[in-house]
């Protein structure tokens, strides 16, 4: 299915964003677009994360948009930097597909398939030396 104006709005919001955007922070930077109600942003994230190109982090109560092409039904896991801020999103097949099948074995029906884990980056904890750092030229 296409995505609907408002699908597309809110998308292009979020792969604009430096960091991952709560709902009432994703309508401020659509009013413009001619939203004007939380409901609308809710709508099309539920639609956007159906399709698997939003992910809604529990922790951070913001969503991101997909930079790996999960794809619907996928469970996917963050890395989320709680000194810097930074997430990264990580998907690996086989734990995506042996948690997919316990959960299935369960006839559970899951809407939420993110796993969030806290902790601090390698640039963070100095570990990564070769790490860009945006501000000072290379
Ligand atoms: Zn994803
Ligand atoms: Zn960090």
């Amino acid at each position: 299915m296409p995505l609907t104006d408002n699908q597309r709005h809110v998308l292009d919001a979020l792969r604009n964003a430096e960091a991952p955007l709560g709902a009432y922070a994703l309508l401020e930077r659509l009013r413009e677009d001619g939203f004007s109600a939380p409901t609308q942003v809710y709508r099309a994230l539920e639609g956007l994360k159906r399709k698997g190109l939003v992910h809604r982090l529990e922790t951070l109560n913001a969503y991101v948009p997909c930079s790996l092409e999960c794809g619907e039904q996928a469970i996917t896991a963050f890395v989320i930097c709680d000194d810097c801020g930074c997430i990264d999103e990580l998907i690996d097949k086989a734990l995506s597909q042996s948690l997919g099948l316990l959960v299935k074995r369960r006839d559970f029906s899951p809407d939420s398939m993110t796993i969030e884990i806290h902790g601090t980056c390698a640039r963070c904890a100095g570990l990564d030396d070769n790490a860009t750092n945006p501000s000072s030229p290379r």
